[in-house]
């Protein structure tokens, strides 16, 4: 009996994460993507940040801030016209779960981000967050289930999980858009398995205008900022070939590829008019890290893309986490997360279709 009832609670949860994404909370359009009676507004924008970790209850309260460290730059990620979206790395939700077990809580990290601060992902208008994340799974399956539960509560979509929630689906000022999370290690739709991105890729592609995939891959830290044209492997996990990756999504249809994980700033590529950034760095990470350098300063970005998923231009606002008052993300006067895109960009993809200028990146 036991057994049956845990069956179909699974199963009734299995359900809900599809249905959701055929209900949208939008009228249902069945049409194909280039179905020309579409009437697409002619430019989109996709506002992405990298890391997202307000702060964690634990082990202590000290990992906590008093405050939303996103207060100062909210308005610059707000975007009611076109769609926010990051990767949430960690959790949230306030209680039960196993936590990851760490013997030495500063070279070890379990977030758990309480119910209570999932407002000001609200506030900064995200629409989509990743769960696909070395921290999505810190308390074990509860600690999913309670974060996808909360996020639900928000209105924000997520995906990453495989079979339940590989994708999500919004439709927002008549565009639709498909999010589609990976990530490289257990239990996530994953940056190595490259049949089944292309599997989730093409079964959203026909549901979605816009389809987006958001990664978590490659190695970490200010020694990893290079995009390095191969499998990256780090404290001994195999972390994915990011380029490689991203370039099976866009073969498959996605529009755009944003990556995250080396918790630095990457270089951008545009591949097939399809533009990738392959790391949008560290963007807000309450607690005891090590913040300075290039582990501290991240760009929002804001891509604008054509009707047709095409690369038009960008904008970058360069972000950085400034600690001396208690940690609070910032707009950075010197743009230097602008400086170091165009300047891996320019090392990392010295053949590259993209020019930076002004906090800008435009076609060659
Ligand atoms: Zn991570």
């Amino acid at each position: 009996m036991k057994s049956l009832v845990l069956v179909l609670l699974a199963s009734l949860f299995i359900i809900s994460c599809k249905e959701k994404k055929s209900s949208s909370n939008v009228p249902e359009i069945s049409t194909a993507s280039t179905d020309s009676t579409r009437n697409l507004p002619d430019t989109l924008t996709v506002t992405a940040v990298g890391d997202l970790m307000l702060g964690s209850n634990y082990p202590h309260q000290s990992g906590l801030p008093n405050k939303n460290i996103l207060e100062k730059i909210t308005p610059f990620l707000k975007d009611n016209t076109g769609i926010v979206l990051g990767n949430l790395e960690g959790t949230l939700f306030d209680r039960g779960g196993v936590p990851k077990t760490c013997k030495d809580f500063t070279l070890c990290f379990v977030f758990r981000t309480p119910v209570s601060y999932g407002k000001y992902f609200q506030e900064a208008g995200f629409d989509f967050l990743s769960i696909a994340n070395n921290h999505s799974g810190d308390f074990g399956a509860v600690g999913r289930a309670e974060t996808q539960k909360n996020l639900d509560s928000l209105g924000i979509r997520y995906a990453g999980l495989p079979e339940k929630c590989e994708y999500a689906l919004k439709e927002k000022n008549g565009v639709r858009y498909a999010f589609i999370g990976a990530g490289h290690n257990e239990g996530l739709v994953s940056v190595k398995h490259y049949a089944d991105i292309e599997r989730i890729v093409r079964e959203v592609r026909p549901q979605a205008d816009i389809v987006i995939v958001m990664f978590h891959g490659g190695a970490e830290g200010v020694a990893h900022q290079h995009v390095p044209h191969r499998t990256e492997t780090f404290v001994g996990e195999n972390r994915g070939n990011v380029e490689e990756f991203a370039h099976v999504c866009i073969d498959a249809g996605a529009d755009l590829v944003l990556g995250s994980g080396p918790h630095v700033t990457r270089a951008a590529e545009l591949y097939k008019n399809k533009f990738i950034a392959y790391s949008l760095g560290n963007f807000a990470t309450y607690g005891n890290f090590a913040l300075k350098g290039a582990s501290g300063k991240s760009p929002i970005l804001k891509v604008k893309v054509g009707a047709n998923g095409n690369f038009i231009s960008a904008k970058i606002i360069s972000t950085v986490q400034v600690e001396d008052t208690g940690l609070s993300v910032e707009i950075d006067p010197e743009n230097r997360a602008f400086e170091s895109m165009k300047n891996l960009t320019h090392e990392d993809f010295p053949n590259g279709k993209l020019q930076f200028h002004d906090g800008k990146i435009t076609r060659k």
